[in-house]
């Protein structure tokens, strides 16, 4: 999917419709390695009696078959007014997401 590199877009700190830059977002997995459920999880992988449902060892998508290959997109909006962001919700999966070269 393609994108333009400007919108006109309504901003809810302008209250009002201004041009709006376009922002791809690479997503970055925070992971909370003491909290309750990756250590109840380590826990679980370490083999130690039934411990729920992570009693098993996980199988990876790649075992079972499972191959995905698009993605959910983050996309946000900069206002050129305010210069603050908010998000551009569109639905659907994408193989590949990018902000076209030739628009304005
Ligand atoms: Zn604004």
């Amino acid at each position: 999917m393609k994108l333009p590199r400007t919108v006109n877009k309504y901003c809810p700190f302008c209250k009002k419709t201004t041009q709006h830059k376009v922002i791809i977002v690479k997503t970055v997995k925070v992971r909370r390695g003491l909290s309750f459920g990756s250590r109840r999880a380590r826990e679980g992988k370490k083999g130690m009696g039934n411990k729920g449902k992570y009693s098993k060892r996980p199988i990876s998508q790649r075992k079972r078959g499972v191959f995905k290959v698009s993605k959910g997109v983050d996309i946000r909006l900069q206002c050129s007014v305010c210069n603050k962001q908010h998000i551009w919700v569109i639905d659907g999966r994408y193989k590949k997401v990018e902000i076209s070269m030739f628009s304005k």
